[in-house]
């Protein structure tokens, strides 16, 4: 489903059936984390519907053909850390000779104003499709750093793939950004005074990783 020009929401059956599992705070962190894989792999099927093919010549068994192929794209993922590696995970297993550069961002509590501690991109980014992956999508202040850091390295094609997104990160994505297009699997209600999405499901990274 199409939400304006720029923001594109999953609704597949699947895929919001998974996340319904991954919002009850009674899912167990390994059953969250296979679900986060399982349906950032469902996402990378829409993620990728409009790249480019170019016909390759093979030989099949039977006979020589012209076949499609992936184009000349570089792809490159880059999750931000840490919950952003739960949807690499996925992504990767779908596409697994991409490029992947992470970046690795922590929010101030109170500012929540997001500050980076790491950065590691591939040296050649420019020609790339690059996917910024973070499940949650709440201020936006960590996207909207992790985009102008990529775009400072030369990246000039981005898309931004999450699992929810709260109304005011997307409009500061889409205020600073306006080229990127963002894929969720929702558009929850709004956040609360920590920062945090509402409903949502708490907080991502510590349910990945059993930090709760
Ligand atoms: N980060 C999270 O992990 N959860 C939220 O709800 C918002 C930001």
């Amino acid at each position: 489903m199409t939400v304006g020009k720029k923001l594109i929401i999953t609704d597949h059956p699947l895929i919001q059936h998974k996340l319904t599992l991954m919002r009850n705070h009674e899912t167990p962190t390994n059953l969250f984390r296979s679900l986060l894989k399982e349906i950032s792999m469902l996402m990378t099927y829409e993620v990728f519907q409009g790249l480019g093919l170019k016909k390759i010549i093979i030989k099949t068994p039977i006979q020589e053909i012209e076949a499609p192929s992936l184009s000349h794209h570089q792809i490159c993922f880059v999750p931000i850390m840490r919950a952003g590696n739960g949807m690499l995970e996925g992504m990767i297993e779908i596409i697994p000779d991409a490029k992947v550069g992470h970046i690795g961002l922590y929010r101030d509590e109170e500012t929540l104003k997001a500050h980076h501690y790491y950065i590691k991109l591939p040296k050649k980014i420019s020609e790339d499709v690059v996917v910024v992956i973070d499940p949650m999508l709440a201020t936006g202040n960590s996207a909207h750093k992790a985009i102008a850091m990529i775009k400072d390295a030369g990246a000039k094609n981005i898309i931004f793939a999450c699992l929810l997104a709260a109304q005011e990160g997307v409009d500061l994505i889409h205020q600073n950004h306006p080229e990127v297009l963002i894929y969720t699997c929702c558009l929850d209600e709004c956040l609360n005074e920590l920062g945090y999405i509402i409903p949502g499901l708490g907080d991502a990274g510590d349910r990945l990783f059993g930090t709760v």
